[in-house]
Protein backbone atom coordinates (compact mmCIF):
# COMPACT_ATOMS: atom_id res chain seq x y z
CA UNK A 1 0.00 0.00 0.00
CA UNK A 2 1.16 3.29 -0.90
CA UNK A 3 1.62 6.07 1.67
CA UNK A 4 1.41 9.54 1.38
CA UNK A 5 3.31 12.37 3.87
CA UNK A 6 0.63 14.60 5.60
CA UNK A 7 2.05 18.21 6.44
CA UNK A 8 0.37 20.32 8.73
CA UNK A 9 -0.99 23.62 7.52
CA UNK A 10 2.27 25.44 8.86
CA UNK A 11 4.48 22.56 6.36
CA UNK A 12 5.35 20.74 9.66
CA UNK A 13 5.07 16.84 8.62
CA UNK A 14 2.52 14.60 10.86
CA UNK A 15 2.18 11.53 9.83
CA UNK A 16 1.65 9.41 7.20
CA UNK A 17 -1.55 8.23 5.21
CA UNK A 18 -2.69 5.44 3.09
CA UNK A 19 -3.00 7.23 -0.63
CA UNK A 20 -6.85 6.54 -0.75
CA UNK A 21 -7.07 8.33 2.44
CA UNK A 22 -5.22 11.33 0.63
CA UNK A 23 -7.16 11.24 -2.29
CA UNK A 24 -10.33 11.82 -0.38
CA UNK A 25 -8.88 14.66 2.15
CA UNK A 26 -8.25 16.59 -0.96
CA UNK A 27 -11.54 15.97 -2.58
CA UNK A 28 -12.96 17.17 0.48
CA UNK A 29 -10.99 20.16 0.49
CA UNK A 30 -9.40 19.37 3.53
CA UNK A 31 -5.78 19.30 2.21
CA UNK A 32 -4.34 20.59 -0.97
CA UNK A 33 -1.37 18.51 -3.20
CA UNK A 34 2.20 19.71 -2.77
CA UNK A 35 3.66 17.04 -4.62
CA UNK A 36 2.50 14.53 -6.70
CA UNK A 37 3.77 11.31 -8.14
CA UNK A 38 4.85 11.82 -11.88
CA UNK A 39 3.49 8.61 -13.28
CA UNK A 40 0.25 8.02 -11.28
CA UNK A 41 -3.11 8.39 -11.65
CA UNK A 42 -6.21 7.89 -8.85
CA UNK A 43 -9.38 8.00 -11.58
CA UNK A 44 -12.97 7.47 -10.57
CA UNK A 45 -16.54 8.25 -11.71
CA UNK A 46 -15.77 11.71 -11.80
CA UNK A 47 -12.20 11.72 -10.19
CA UNK A 48 -8.99 11.93 -12.95
CA UNK A 49 -6.09 13.48 -10.28
CA UNK A 50 -2.38 12.78 -10.08
CA UNK A 51 -1.83 10.65 -7.22
CA UNK A 52 -0.70 12.70 -4.46
CA UNK A 53 3.33 12.01 -2.76
CA UNK A 54 2.67 15.12 -0.38
CA UNK A 55 -0.27 17.21 0.90
CA UNK A 56 -0.97 19.86 3.05
CA UNK A 57 -3.73 20.23 5.53
CA UNK A 58 -5.70 23.33 4.87
CA UNK A 59 -6.46 24.00 8.08
CA UNK A 60 -3.92 23.92 11.50
CA UNK A 61 -4.63 20.51 13.69
CA UNK A 62 -2.45 20.11 17.21
CA UNK A 63 -3.72 16.32 17.70
CA UNK A 64 -0.57 14.46 16.40
CA UNK A 65 1.67 16.54 18.78
CA UNK A 66 0.07 14.43 21.75
CA UNK A 67 0.60 11.33 19.69
CA UNK A 68 -2.90 10.18 21.69
CA UNK A 69 -6.40 10.49 20.41
CA UNK A 70 -8.25 11.66 22.94
CA UNK A 71 -10.87 9.31 23.99
CA UNK A 72 -14.52 10.15 22.38
CA UNK A 73 -17.62 8.08 21.67
CA UNK A 74 -18.14 10.10 18.42
CA UNK A 75 -13.99 8.59 18.45
CA UNK A 76 -14.87 4.65 18.94
CA UNK A 77 -18.00 4.51 16.07
CA UNK A 78 -15.34 5.57 13.62
CA UNK A 79 -12.77 3.79 14.71
CA UNK A 80 -14.71 0.63 14.91
CA UNK A 81 -16.52 2.07 11.28
CA UNK A 82 -20.17 2.18 12.97
CA UNK A 83 -19.97 -2.10 13.34
CA UNK A 84 -21.25 -3.26 16.32
CA UNK A 85 -18.32 -5.39 18.34
CA UNK A 86 -21.04 -8.38 19.44
CA UNK A 87 -23.02 -8.81 16.18
CA UNK A 88 -21.69 -6.75 12.91
CA UNK A 89 -24.19 -4.50 12.41
CA UNK A 90 -24.55 -0.95 12.54
CA UNK A 91 -23.67 0.62 15.34
CA UNK A 92 -25.34 3.80 16.93
CA UNK A 93 -24.22 3.19 20.57
CA UNK A 94 -20.93 2.85 22.58
CA UNK A 95 -20.93 0.01 25.29
CA UNK A 96 -18.28 -0.41 28.27
CA UNK A 97 -16.63 -3.73 27.58
CA UNK A 98 -16.25 -3.53 31.56
CA UNK A 99 -19.19 -1.78 32.43
CA UNK A 100 -19.31 1.46 34.41
CA UNK A 101 -21.01 0.17 37.27
CA UNK A 102 -17.91 -2.57 37.42
CA UNK A 103 -15.33 0.11 37.57
CA UNK A 104 -15.01 -0.03 33.69
CA UNK A 105 -13.17 3.61 32.28
CA UNK A 106 -14.12 5.63 29.35
CA UNK A 107 -10.89 4.66 27.13
CA UNK A 108 -10.43 3.48 23.96
CA UNK A 109 -10.00 -0.36 25.25
CA UNK A 110 -12.67 -0.67 27.55
CA UNK A 111 -15.25 0.65 25.14
CA UNK A 112 -16.86 -0.60 21.59
CA UNK A 113 -19.25 0.42 19.13
CA UNK A 114 -22.34 -1.11 19.96
CA UNK A 115 -26.07 -1.71 18.29
CA UNK A 116 -28.92 -0.26 20.54
CA UNK A 117 -30.05 -3.57 20.90
CA UNK A 118 -27.06 -5.37 22.33
CA UNK A 119 -26.02 -2.67 24.22
CA UNK A 120 -29.37 -2.90 26.07
CA UNK A 121 -29.32 -6.60 25.80
CA UNK A 122 -25.42 -6.81 27.84
CA UNK A 123 -26.42 -3.94 30.28
CA UNK A 124 -24.28 -4.10 33.16
CA UNK A 125 -21.94 -7.06 32.57
CA UNK A 126 -18.96 -8.22 31.11
CA UNK A 127 -18.56 -9.80 27.86
CA UNK A 128 -18.39 -13.17 29.68
CA UNK A 129 -21.13 -12.87 31.95
CA UNK A 130 -23.59 -11.97 29.58
CA UNK A 131 -22.08 -14.60 26.94
CA UNK A 132 -21.35 -12.12 24.32
CA UNK A 133 -18.20 -12.18 22.72
CA UNK A 134 -16.28 -9.04 21.36
CA UNK A 135 -15.79 -9.80 17.35
CA UNK A 136 -12.47 -7.88 17.73
CA UNK A 137 -10.57 -6.25 20.57
CA UNK A 138 -10.57 -2.83 20.97
CA UNK A 139 -7.36 -0.60 20.20
CA UNK A 140 -5.87 2.58 20.72
CA UNK A 141 -6.04 4.69 17.56
CA UNK A 142 -2.70 5.07 15.60
CA UNK A 143 -1.49 8.84 15.97
CA UNK A 144 -2.18 9.29 12.14
CA UNK A 145 -6.54 7.79 13.01
CA UNK A 146 -5.96 10.55 15.95
CA UNK A 147 -5.21 13.66 13.10
CA UNK A 148 -7.80 11.92 10.92
CA UNK A 149 -10.43 12.16 14.21
CA UNK A 150 -9.40 15.95 14.83
CA UNK A 151 -9.96 17.21 11.48
CA UNK A 152 -13.88 15.67 12.04
CA UNK A 153 -15.84 13.56 9.84
CA UNK A 154 -15.83 10.04 9.06
CA UNK A 155 -13.02 10.12 6.49
CA UNK A 156 -11.06 7.52 8.18
CA UNK A 157 -14.27 4.77 7.80
CA UNK A 158 -14.93 5.79 4.36
CA UNK A 159 -12.82 4.61 1.97
CA UNK A 160 -14.22 5.21 -1.56
CA UNK A 161 -14.19 1.89 -3.71
CA UNK A 162 -14.59 3.43 -6.78
CA UNK A 163 -11.12 5.23 -6.55
CA UNK A 164 -8.72 3.21 -8.42
CA UNK A 165 -5.25 3.46 -9.91
CA UNK A 166 -3.53 4.06 -13.23
CA UNK A 167 -0.10 4.61 -14.43
CA UNK A 168 -0.66 7.66 -16.12
ZN1 LIG B 1 -25.11 -5.73 17.76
Amino acid sequence: MRETLVLNASFEPLSTVTLNRAVVLVLQDKAVVEQAHPELRMRGAAVDIPAPRVIRLCRYVRVPFRRRAPWSRRGVLVRDRHRCAYCGRRATTVDHVVPRSHGGQDTWLNTVASCAEDNHRKADRTPEQAGMPLLREPFEPTPADAMLLSLGGDEFAALPDWLGMDAA
